[in-house]
């Protein structure tokens, strides 16, 4: 028997008021232990929608598309809230055509009204987010829930978030790395800041997207050996190429892969196509850049 196994059968009580004292010491002080670490990072995520900056856009879009529409229109930030408490945070249950449907929720049509010509036009009303909220059976707890929301959204400044970091025909400097899909420079996500201060790290837009279309050739950005080449949950289709012991770039979502694990690339080699695999709105090649694991902004790279 191991040690390990020695030491626990020591431990191990032979009456039952041992084994209170034993569960009282291996579980329930563990538990709260843990409850309390996490007692504040908990609090902090309930207040804090996890949303990217992909998904940020759609509500944006959703809110615009119903003002000019209807030429009125709910507060994006209103939008956001809601889905937030309905989701539970989950946002990948978000959609461009689901954001746009809960904004047009905030518009009622009221009737109508006829010109002399006895033409008729729909006449429409804003509704208020309390109307909405009832009109989706939140609970009084929800709606309380969706205004603590709404609170940090209106004291937050997501612009930098949105932010694609780069000017209108803006064009990499290549030095250390190589642009992996050469002459396409159109940023349609920039590399985000995390808005959770606990929980979003997950959360934060990693790398950058470029926009492309599909069957785009993406090359390595340096010399490197392929550490992993597969699918990857969210990020689909990916290509992970370890430069040195501290550099790797990650190339996300692509249509295929042209290389294999363990695989010496060079830099400009083609390693796959962009595609929109995994969770993706439109073919786009999510580039990352990583130090040590950590993420950090590929843009810097080629400033
Ligand atoms: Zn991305």
């Amino acid at each position: 028997m191991n040690v390990l196994g020695k030491v626990l059968l020591a431990l191990l009580p032979d009456d039952l008021e041992s084994i209170f004292k034993f569960a009282l010491l291996f579980v329930v002080v563990p538990v709260l232990v843990i409850a309390v670490i996490f007692a504040g990072p908990i609090t902090a995520f309930e207040k804090v929608p996890l949303i990217n900056a992909e998904q940020l856009k759609w509500y944006i879009d959703a809110a615009e598309k119903v003002k000019e529409e209807f030429k009125m229109g709910p507060d994006w930030r209103e939008l956001v809230a809601v889905d937030a408490v309905r989701f539970e945070q989950d946002f990948s249950k978000a959609s461009p055509e689901r954001a746009y449907n809960l904004a047009q929720m905030f518009i009622k049509n009221v009737g109508e009204v006829v010109t002399e010509k006895g033409l008729h036009f729909p006449v429409y009303k804003l509704l208020s987010l309390d109307e909405v909220l009832n009109m989706l059976d939140f609970t009084e707890e929800e709606k309380d829930k969706v205004k603590e929301f709404l609170e940090f959204l209106k004291n937050t400044d997501i612009s930098s978030l949105l932010d694609s970091g780069v000017p209108d025909g803006w064009v990499p400097a290549e030095k250390t790395l190589k642009w992996p899909v050469p002459g396409i420079y159109n940023i349609t996500s920039g590399f985000g800041p995390r808005i959770d201060p606990v929980y979003g790290v997950e959360r934060l837009h990693a790398g950058v997207d470029i926009g492309a279309p599909a069957g785009t050739p993406v090359r390595a950005a340096l010399d490197g050996e392929v550490a992993y080449a597969g699918w990857n949950d969210g990020y689909g289709l990916v290509v992970f190429i370890w430069h040195n012991s501290n550099l790797e770039t990650r190339y996300a979502h692509l249509s295929s892969i042209a290389v294999k694990q363990r695989q010496i690339v060079r830099a400009g080699d083609v390693i796959g196509y962009v595609g929109s695999t995994g969770k993706s709105t439109g073919p786009h090649l999510h580039f990352e850049v990583r130090i040590g694991g950590k993420a950090v902004n590929p843009l810097d790279f080629f400033k």
